[in-house]
């Protein structure tokens, strides 16, 4: 088996916790690994960097191609740009795809939710351009260029038709955004029908598209959408399938992708040991399915369906009292029978 070189990162809060769970699991299930472990975030500033994302660690993503990230702190309103946004911008990693799912075990109000959104990664409101006009008034520029929306548009046309999927659903809000969203959409609708029209597309205000979405989450495929969108959608949709514990995330890019969950760094529970480690072992799965070790992705992801379909050692956010250990423990048991 191929021995592959993939960058660690922490990260902030739970981070640590969560990403050396995965690292253990992801061993265990026979990963051929040297890890690249670098800091970002809180932690690369306590470390004596000057930077929350050091060099250091973006040239390692750059030469190895592939990271696997915990989730950093961003203070709010002041300090330095975000991490993730850094990132996302420096790697060009201009597509999140965030797979939302029911899983058996995991006790909701919804069943069979099975659907993916997919975020503009690079622009929008997070293109980082404030600036103050007069005292007392500041402006948020929102940055929308037609490379980066029909690049996303066609990534996720391109990824409905390899995964089987069978419809992808824009929100937007071009009714009042009507250049920027409106670009948005232009964009969407074209690869749809000059390159896709194999898949089913559906254009739907996002405020109305909220609603629906808790109506009945079973009537959306894929979801597409800008940046600020597909974060704020991507925490509502993880609340119908059991939180942010149990929804991962890729950062892709084409010549570079970072796995991390979508969740944050979770300061009121870091340290205690008693992070749902999932997410991150998820995000490990997509990752180890982009670096075609599929039979390793396929272990994992058995071993733990099977822990939460037995429900006996889930964490507390899932309404158990395992610890992250012992989730991470009873995961690898299960690979080894
Ligand atoms: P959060 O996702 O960290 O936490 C929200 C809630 O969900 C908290 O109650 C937390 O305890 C719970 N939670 C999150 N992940 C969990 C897990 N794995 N297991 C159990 N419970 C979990 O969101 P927040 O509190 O708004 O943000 C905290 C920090 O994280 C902020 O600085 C924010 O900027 C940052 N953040 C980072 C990323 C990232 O690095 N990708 C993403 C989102 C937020």
């Amino acid at each position: 088996m191929a021995k592959h070189t993939i960058v660690l990162i922490p990260g902030d809060g739970i981070g640590p916790e969560v990403t050396a769970a995965t690292r253990r699991v992801l061993e265990a299930a026979g990963l051929s690994v040297d890890w690249v472990e670098l800091p970002a975030g809180a932690t690369a500033l306590e470390q004596g960097f000057d930077n929350v994302l050091p060099q250091r660690t973006l040239a390692a993503i750059q030469a190895h191609k592939i990271a696997l990230k915990g989730p950093v702190t961003t203070p709010v309103g002041k300090g330095f740009k975000s991490v993730n946004v850094q990132l996302r911008q420096a790697l060009n990693l201009y597509a999140a795809v965030r797979p939302v799912r029911s899983m058996a075990g995991v006790k909701t109000r919804y069943d069979h939710v099975d659907m993916v959104i997919m975020r503009e990664n690079t622009e929008g409101l997070y293109s980082g351009i404030e600036n103050e006009i007069v005292p007392g008034v500041v402006t948020s520029l929102k940055v929308a260029s037609e490379v980066a929306c029909t690049r996303i548009a066609r990534y996720a046309f391109r990824y409905a038709t390899r995964r089987h999927r069978r419809k992808i659903t824009v929100f937007h809000k071009a009714n009042i955004m009507k250049m920027s969203d409106g670009l948005f959409i232009k964009c969407a609708r074209r690869i749809y029908e000059e390159e896709y029209p194999n898949i089913e597309y559906e254009e739907l205000i996002i405020d109305a598209g909220c609603m629906r979405v808790v109506q009945d989450p079973t009537r959306f495929d894929v979801l597409l959408m800008e940046n600020l969108y597909g974060d704020l959608i991507s925490d509502l949709c993880a609340g119908l399938v059991g939180g942010l514990g149990v929804v991962p995330g890729a950062n892709i890019g084409d010549d570079a992708a970072v796995f991390e969950a979508v969740h944050g760094s979770a300061p009121d529970i870091a340290g205690k040991g008693v992070a749902n480690p999932l997410a991150c072992i998820m995000s490990g799965v997509m990752m180890l399915n982009h670096i075609h070790e599929e039979a390793i992705a396929t272990r994992v992801k058995d071993a733990y369906n099977r822990v939460l379909e037995e429900g006996k050692t889930l964490t507390r956010d899932l309404k158990g009292t395992a610890s992250t250990q012992q989730f991470t423990d009873a995961v690898i048991a299960k690979m080894a029978k």
